[in-house]
Formats: C-alpha cells, sequence, structure tokens
C-alpha cells in the first residue's frame, strides 16, 4: 500500500539556502518547459516531455540564460532530480487536465509558476536519499535533522523537500507491505454522510459537526497583519515613485521589515489551513473506523459550483479532499466506501415513506411530507436516505433504491431500481504522489 509521511525538517542556513535555491531551479526549469510545450503545440507540433529534456540537457550547461554571471552554469550546483522532475510532473499535469476534461470535472490546464505565489518544491528520488535514524542525507546538502523517524516500514520509492510558510518539510512515498498499513476497526456501523453548508457533515445518526471557523482573534490577527504588509508594500512602491499598478518587470525592493511582515502572515495563513486539514483528517478517520460502509453522494461539484452562493461553501469543505481521504482510509480500515449517483435524490425523498417531493427548495431546512405527515431536518433526511442506498432496509416496502449486497463487493448486478439512483463501489485509487506540489496526497499530519 503507498502511503506518504511529511516531517518538519530542521536544517541549517545554509542548508535552507540550498532548499530555496533548488526550488527556485525547479520552478525556472518547469516555467522553460512549459513554454517550450506551448510554443510547440501553437505551431502544430506534438510536445513530448522526453524530448523537451533532451533539448534542455543539452542547452543547459551552455545557454547564456542559464550561466551565472560569471559565466559558470549554475546548474551544477544544484542535484540533478531537481531539474530533471518538472518534465515528468509537466506531463503528469497535461494528462491531469485532459483527463479531467473528458470526464467533465473542472479542468485547469498547467500555470506558469510565480515566485512566492507557488509552492516551493523539489524531488529527490529514492536512490539519492537515505534515512538514518532521525536524520535524513539529501544530495548535495547532506545530513539534515528530522523532526520525527518515518512512520511506515517499507521500501521508499521517492521524495520531496516543500515550504510551507518558513518551514521546511520532507515527504516520503513509502510503499508499505498490507499487514503494516491495515488499522483495527473499532464498530461496524452504515453511515450515510450529507454534505452541506450548515453543517459541514451530517450524519445519518442525526449527529452534525461543523469545520471549525478561524477564531475571531485569528481574523483579526490577520487583518492586521495583510494591512501591515499592504502598507510596507505601498511604501516601497512610493519609494521609487509608482502609483497605481506596479508595471510588468519591477521588482520593488524587499526591506527587512517587508520579508518580516510577509512571514508572519504567511505562518497564520499555514496555521488556519492547518486547522482545516486536522478536522478532514480527525472527521474521515472516524467515518472508517467506526463504519464497515459509508455512503456519500458523489456531488455535482461543477453545477454546485456555478451556483455562487454555494460555491465558497463547497470550496472551503473541499468535497474532493474528503472523498480521496476517506478513499485510501476506507482501504487501511478494511471499510468500504459507496458513492451514490449524483442525480439519485437524496434530499428530496421522503425517510419515513419513499414519497419523492420534487419541489423542495434548498433554503427549506426543515420540512413536512405530505404524503406521510412525517416532518425532517433537510440534511438529516439526506443523510439516512444515503445509508439507506447501503442497507437496503425499505427494499420491500418502497420505491427507495437499493444497493444490493453485491454492489458492496464489487458488482453492479441486482439493483433496483435504477431510475432512481444507482450506487457505485469506488475503486481503491492513489492519487498522484509525484513531486509536483501533490505529493502529500496521503500524507498524516
Ligand atoms: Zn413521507
Amino acid at each position: 500500500m503507498l502511503l506518504a509521511h511529511r516531517i518538519r525538517l530542521d536544517p541549517t542556513p545554509d542548508q535552507r539556502d540550498y532548499f530555496a535555491r533548488a526550488s527556485g531551479t525547479a520552478r525556472r526549469v518547469w516555467n522553460w518547459a512549459l513554454a517550450e510545450w506551448q510554443r510547440q503545440l501553437s505551431s502544430g507540433q506534438r510536445p513530448n516531455a522526453m524530448r523537451l529534456k533532451k533539448c534542455f540537457n543539452a542547452i543547459k550547461y551552455t545557454d547564456p540564460a542559464w550561466l551565472d554571471a560569471n559565466g559558470q552554469p549554475w546548474l551544477r550546483t544544484i542535484h540533478r532530480d531537481a531539474h530533471s522532475q518538472p518534465f515528468a510532473n509537466l506531463a503528469k499535469a497535461w494528462s491531469r487536465y485532459f483527463a479531467a476534461k473528458r470526464e467533465h470535472r473542472p479542468a485547469h490546464p498547467p500555470v506558469f509558476k510565480k515566485k512566492g505565489r507557488c509552492r516551493d518544491s523539489f524531488y529527490v528520488a529514492n536512490d539519492k536519499l537515505r534515512l538514518e535514524g532521525m536524520t535524513v542525507v539529501l544530495p548535495k546538502v547532506g545530513r539534515v535533522a528530522l523532526r520525527e523517524p518515518l512512520r511506515w516500514p517499507g521500501r521508499i520509492l521517492g521524495a520531496s523537500v516543500s515550504r510551507e510558510a518558513d518551514h521546511w518539510f520532507l515527504a516520503l512515498r513509502v510503499d508499505v507491505p498490507e499487514q503494516a498499513a491495515r488499522l483495527h476497526r473499532t464498530d461496524d456501523g452504515i453511515t450515510g454522510v450529507d454534505l452541506g453548508i450548515s453543517a459541514t457533515a451530517t450524519f445519518s445518526s442525526g449527529e452534525k459537526v461543523s469545520a471549525p471557523r478561524p477564531l475571531k482573534v485569528t481574523l483579526r490577527r490577520l487583518r492586521i497583519r495583510s494591512r501591515r504588509l499592504s502598507r510596507k508594500l505601498k511604501a516601497a512602491e512610493a519609494s521609487i515613485g509608482i502609483t497605481g499598478r506596479v508595471p510588468k518587470g519591477i521588482r520593488l525592493a524587499a526591506s527587512k521589515n517587508r520579508t518580516k511582515g510577509a512571514r508572519a502572515l504567511a505562518r497564520l495563513h499555514a496555521r488556519i489551513v492547518h486547522m482545516r486539514a486536522d478536522f478532514m483528517h480527525k472527521l474521515t478517520t472516524r467515518l472508517c473506523r467506526e463504519n464497515q460502509t459509508v455512503v456519500i453522494e458523489d456531488l455535482n461539484v461543477r453545477g454546485m459550483l456555478a451556483n455562487a452562493r454555494l460555491a465558497r461553501a463547497i470550496a472551503d469543505v473541499g468535497f474532493y479532499e474528503f472523498r480521496r481521504q476517506l478513499q485510501y482510509k476506507a482501504k487501511r480500515y478494511g471499510s468500504t466506501l459507496m458513492l451514490a449517483d449524483r442525480w439519485y435524490p437524496s434530499s428530496k425523498l421522503c425517510s419515513a415513506c419513499g414519497a419523492r417531493h420534487d419541489n423542495l427548495r434548498l433554503r427549506e431546512r426543515v420540512w413536512t411530507c405530505v404524503t406521510c405527515g412525517a416532518r425532517h431536518d433537510r440534511d438529516i433526511n439526506a443523510a439516512i436516505n444515503l445509508q439507506r442506498l447501503a442497507t437496503g432496509a425499505f427494499a420491500a416496502q418502497s420505491a427507495l433504491p437499493v444497493a444490493s449486497p453485491a454492489a458492496t463487493s464489487g458488482t453492479l448486478t441486482g439493483m433496483v431500481p435504477v431510475r432512481v439512483g444507482k450506487v457505485t463501489p469506488v475503486r481503491h485509487e492513489y492519487g498522484q504522489q509525484d513531486g509536483s506540489g501533490q505529493e502529500e496526497n496521503d500524507a498524516h499530519y
């Protein structure tokens, strides 16, 4: 089983400097490759990562753009993995883009990386690094201290070093033996989960959990720090006589205080990100640990994003991230994740009698079934309907769709009735873990 562990590093100032330069190299090579890719595409050729890399290798030690002030090729000071991996990442980014487009998911073509706006990271191949207790030995920098030892036994497949605010992390991809990756389930429940706006998640048991909103104190501090930084930016602009938009190609001088301000702001943003990630991990772990089957809706995220008011809530909650975590954690706990068809009207069916109410509005949080008189909380009702898909409790008496036992063990046969909704068992797949910035897919914080 492929798992990743992201470990905080304690680099020396020299090592930090190397990390920053290696990340800069990776970014610059990515931009070169992307520009070349686009150029070839517009001239009617079929770009190919391997060929591009060959072209780059031919010029990287001689082309004036890749020489330093003394005419020396500065790429020699950076380990090769940092400047060869961007080509593979770019090829993957393009194929991800086309795959998403084919499946009508939100798709973004690869974009140029801008210093300070993109993730700083670079790749190290597995044969170039060595773990020794609480240290890792990396090419060109030597021994770097780790904050914790690697959690998994198994073969290391690759690693990437990345920055978050002013901290550096090492993400290790490990092929863990099944036995060591398995976790113990504490209960055998079957739970339907409705993701929503008022509560982040509603369980079919009636329980509602909400993502922590960043505390008022944090938000206030965020405002203060942003204001401080923008004042310093204004001052930097004023000192060279710019009013309004900064023209392209102009670099503002970075004062010590501006750098400090930017760091403080970045740290705060990182903390808010950590709070959300922590909540999400605990939620998905709990669902997989306590249930043999978890049923969620395969949300039509694209349709929902078209609705501006819903868009923020969905983006905040991160439906894809929720599903991705459930997928790999279900495998570790030996539980099943089921996806209800996105056309399954989980919120429009009465969970008491099975009657369908198509004219239900989104703002009706509580409603009464005109057929049987049951009173429903919209979210709980939806969660119960999702749970029904797995239990099949109502199969005999109502028109509620039911997932046959066969469906949970991996086939689609014997389902009734398809008209209302169908259940697709989810294949356990591992996300991209390639050092392109997505490598900590399965990382545990
Ligand atoms: Zn009813």
